[in-house]
């Protein structure tokens, strides 16, 4: 075992910054015997102990209105304790990742879970796939510079979808989207996001949700 650290410091660490926040996260400690009230110091291993603690019973989330929201509406029967961004259980001070976040909970509210996207960049596209991971969305992407895709291409892709989302603003060549949205379902909802970025076009459709 390596030497005992204060509590409070490693506290401060893991996202406990507030007088608020450690007493909060003392108290849960302390109840579960990981600690007692008279110890100032701690065994840094017992920390991974005292995360899986704090994951069971806190709803750890940076303040924001919309964390906060997401995060109730996820783990409504947990404790909220506010920390660092850095500690946010939905966007880990990432507003890109909110805005995914956000994204994926308005889709699923609405009953959609396939999300075709129709230009950006290969990056872009991994990026946000990665900022979904965890959520219920699926997305697939067309490179809006690479090559055309055939009738046929296009329509397998359309039958997976439940949306289809038109990316403008970014690299989208008319020969890429028109075998798309020539042939698209007309009861598949269309909608154009004319910003760049993948946070922008997160909230995007978000607004574009009725
Ligand atoms: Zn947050």
């Amino acid at each position: 075992m390596s030497t005992a650290i204060s509590i409070a410091r490693l506290l401060t660490e893991a996202g406990f910054v507030s007088p608020e926040a450690q007493t909060q996260a003392r108290t849960l400690m302390e109840a579960h015997g990981l600690t007692n009230p008279r110890k100032q110091q701690m065994a840094p291993e017992k920390m991974s102990r005292v995360n899986a603690l704090f994951a069971e019973y806190l709803r750890l989330t940076c303040g924001d209105p919309d964390c906060d929201g997401l995060a109730k509406r996820q783990w409504p029967g947990k404790t909220a304790v506010q920390v660092s961004p850095s500690a946010c259980i939905i966007c880990a001070g990432s507003s890109q990742q909110r805005a995914a976040r956000l994204l994926a909970a308005a889709l699923d509210k609405a009953g959609l879970h396939h999300l075709l996207i129709l230009g950006g960049t290969p990056p872009q596209h991994t990026t946000l796939r990665e900022l979904l991971e965890g959520t219920p969305l699926s997305i697939r992407a067309v490179n809006g510079s690479g090559r055309a895709h055939s009738a046929n291409e296009a329509a397998q892709q359309l039958a997976w979808a439940d949306m289809m989302v038109i990316w403008a603003s970014t690299p989208l060549h008319h020969k890429i989207s028109v075998p798309y949205t020539s042939q698209a379902p007309s009861a598949m909802r269309v909608i154009t996001v004319p910003r760049r970025g993948v946070e922008s076009l997160c909230r995007g459709v978000i607004e574009a949700l009725p």
